[in-house]
């Protein structure tokens, strides 16, 4: 059996060496106080990729991901590379086929608005003021994104274009049962979305999640309709634990959530397959905008080490050790630019990163 877990480190682009530094501080204090034998090996991918190698996903990368037993992302993409072909775009061309690659159909993004942070919510204090913890999955590897698509022109000289959302009966089995057993350590609480009510994909979808349902009677399953789903979030999203969608409802609901959450710099995200391998990586792009400035948030890449820590290597209690020593610094008043009362009261990116890695630290 091996005794050591081996992560690809893929820092990438714009802010994404600045927030896996920070990421790098909590590794090494886990290594450390708790004796986990984490090797990290870093590999290129994105921009930089195609700076150094010329393609955005380097066979090097591909490799070195392939030998490790799960992948730390920081982010990708940036303006300079953003004229290139699609195919050798950063996103398009390095993290999209790594994502394929691997298979990963379940994506997972936990949206939790601390209670510290309900000003930062769009949403009034009193529909927020305990706070609220969603977790989204979201099927990844199918439906519409995947379906059969094209744009043309008939004989008649109208143009048209067209996408099919084609999901096979064992791709949801999967992502219901990935869902329901997240559910089972969590409230127990399942609402599957779909639009049944027209789409026959949603009626498989909603036929399958039920059956499903039935080996796990101790979760409570509901579904709602695309549309009416969107106006419940907002109007409680207390209400709700895990949220089951498919790939083209999951796109949109996460990012719902992740509006409602406050910022974008707070949220991980994994994404995983069958074995359990994982990429893990903060839910936002690469924010060129603040690059290089010791400004970006890095709690969503600390937060990505916590889901690795539950999903890949089932260490729920350090991963939950990491939620609460995050939880602990914005109760103390920590706070960075994206997410400070007044934008003069922050402190920076690495400054953050030590303040969560000095009360893990201390907890250990
Ligand atoms: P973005 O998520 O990078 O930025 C949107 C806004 O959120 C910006 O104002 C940014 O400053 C802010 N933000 C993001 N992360 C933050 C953090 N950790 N702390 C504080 N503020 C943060 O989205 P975008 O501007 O649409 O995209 C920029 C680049 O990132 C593009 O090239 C895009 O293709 C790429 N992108 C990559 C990924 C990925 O790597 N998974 C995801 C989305 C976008």
């Amino acid at each position: 059996m091996k005794n050591s877990f081996c992560i690809a480190v893929l820092p990438g682009d714009g802010i994404g060496p600045e927030i896996m530094r920070q990421g790098y501080k909590i590794l090494n204090i886990l290594k450390k106080k708790y004796f986990l034998n984490i090797i990290t090996k870093e590999y290129d991918i994105g921009g930089i990729a195609i700076d150094k190698y010329g393609c955005p996903l380097p066979q090097k990368t591909l490799l070195g991901c392939q030998q490790s037993d799960a992948i730390l992302l920081g982010s990708v993409g940036g303006p300079k590379w953003q004229t290139l072909p699609d195919n050798q775009q950063p996103e398009k061309g390095g993290l999209l086929p790594l994502r394929k690659h691997f298979n990963l159909f379940a994506n997972i993004r936990p949206s939790i608005l601390y209670p510290e942070l309900k000003q930062l919510s769009p949403l009034k204090t009193k529909i927020v003021d305990s706070g609220f913890d969603i977790l989204c999955i979201r099927e990844l590897t199918g439906g519409i994104y995947f379906g059969n698509s094209d744009r043309k022109t008939n004989l008649e000289l109208k143009e048209f274009a067209f996408d099919t959302e084609l999901y096979y009966a064992f791709e949801i089995e999967r992502i219901a049962k990935f869902a329901f057993n997240i559910a089972q350590q969590r409230n127990k609480k399942i609402v599957s979305i779909d639009k049944a009510n027209v789409l026959q994909s949603s009626k498989l979808w909603r036929e399958i999640v039920e059956s499903i349902s039935i080996q796990y009677p101790d979760v409570q399953l509901s579904h709602l309709y695309i549309d009416n789903a969107i106006m419940q979030i907002i109007q409680n999203p207390v209400a709700f634990d895990v949220i089951l969608c498919s790939n083209l409802f999951g796109d949109i609901i996460s990012d719902e959530c992740a509006a409602l959450s406050g910022s974008i710099g707070m949220l991980a995200s994994a994404s995983l397959n069958i074995n359990n391998f994982g990429l893990y990586e903060p839910a936002g792009g690469s924010a060129p905008d603040i690059q290089n400035k010791n400004i970006a948030n890095p709690i969503a890449q600390i937060l990505s080490i916590a889901l690795l820590l539950r999903y890949s290597m089932k260490l729920n209690v350090l991963s939950n050790l990491i939620y609460s020593c995050v939880k602990t610094a914005l109760q103390k008043g920590y706070r960075t630019f994206d997410i400070a009362d007044c934008s003069k009261d922050y402190i920076s990116t690495d400054h953050m990163g030590d303040i969560i890695a000095q009360l893990i630290s201390k907890e250990a």
